[in-house]
């Protein structure tokens, strides 16, 4: 049986929030196609957040109107509170990511509020979500470890994914924010979660701040993870994270698992086209290493 790995692009979103070039409105919903193109049936496409901490998400609204409804790609849209949720929903997003971060000071940061406060107004929302006709999954930032407070106990994240899990999240994210995890702390915390969540879906979400994003990727993969964030060209931060760098780099992913015989329905080649594209966008040199390298073979095509 042909394993198979589904790949959610966040470039449009923690790809390019952290990035000092502002991409128009046009340039963003052109990303989006363009990784629409290359296989891609699910992506973050905007976050729904104060646009005076996070400028480079002030057209989330217009982004929305512009995409395309043919209903190739779900779209997601990211949220901190009740009212990022509105907006987002009024947008007309498929999805709404809620994030909450396993630490409180970074919560705090992140969000305005106490752990206990955002996951009240997770379970308010998880209440009308089928009504307003979203998915709603729950993203555990700093699952790993956090930039104030250092280590993240496992139980803190385990009792934060079990209590989404009992307020419905249609799917639990745990978040590497500022990439700090080694591939045996991936292997330890998917387990020990997905023995929390009853059988719901669980997502990955990895940054590559220290080189071991795609080692950690495997060791999801490994782990029976088949829901993977990745970022074209590895172009990423946070915003409220010192020192986070990009998201692992899609076109790398999609190299790694098309090698190891793990589907993603994503066509490597253009995705490598596309972060050539995004660096000249951005004006950057985008971490990423395939659109450097080349695929092996040469001649190699989407599995
Ligand atoms: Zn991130």
């Amino acid at each position: 049986m042909t394993r198979r790995v589904e790949i959610i692009e966040v470039s449009p979103r923690d790809g390019i929030q952290n990035e000092r070039t502002l991409l128009s409105t046009a340039q963003k919903v052109d990303l989006i196609r363009r990784a629409i193109d290359a296989g891609i049936g699910r992506l973050e496409v905007a976050s729904f957040v104060n646009p005076k901490r996070v400028p480079q998400m002030a057209d989330a609204e217009a982004v929305m109107a512009a995409l395309p409804r043919d209903g190739r790609a779900r779209y997601i849209g990211l949220a901190l509170n009740r009212r990022g949720y509105d907006r987002a929903v009024a947008a007309g997003v498929d999805e709404v990511n809620f994030v909450v971060v396993a630490s409180e000071t970074f919560n705090q940061r992140n969000q305005g509020a106490a752990i206990d406060a955002t996951m009240g107004q997770f379970a308010e929302i998880a209440e009308g979500a089928a009504a307003d006709g979203v998915s709603l999954g729950l993203t555990i930032g700093a699952s790993f470890g956090c930039p104030f407070e250092g280590e993240v106990p496992v139980g803190r994240v385990v009792d934060l994914a079990a209590r989404a899990a009992a307020l419905g999240a249609s799917e639990i994210a745990l978040a590497d924010t500022i990439g700090v995890a080694a591939p045996t702390d991936i292997t330890e915390r998917v387990a020990a979660v997905k023995s929390a969540i009853g059988g719901r879906p669980l997502r990955i979400h990895l940054h590559n701040t220290r080189n071991t994003g795609i080692a950690n990727a495997y060791a999801a993969v490994e782990a029976g993870v088949e829901r993977i964030d990745s970022s074209i060209g590895g172009v990423g931060g946070c915003p409220f994270a010192p020192a986070a760098t990009g998201n692992i780099p899609t076109e790398d992913l999609v190299y790694m698992l098309d090698r190891m015989g793990v589907a993603t329905g994503v066509d490597a080649a253009k995705l490598i086209d596309t972060a050539t594209w995004l660096e000249q966008q951005l004006g950057i040199t985008a971490p990423g290493m395939l659109h450097k390298a080349g695929l092996f073979p040469p001649d190699a095509k989407a599995a």
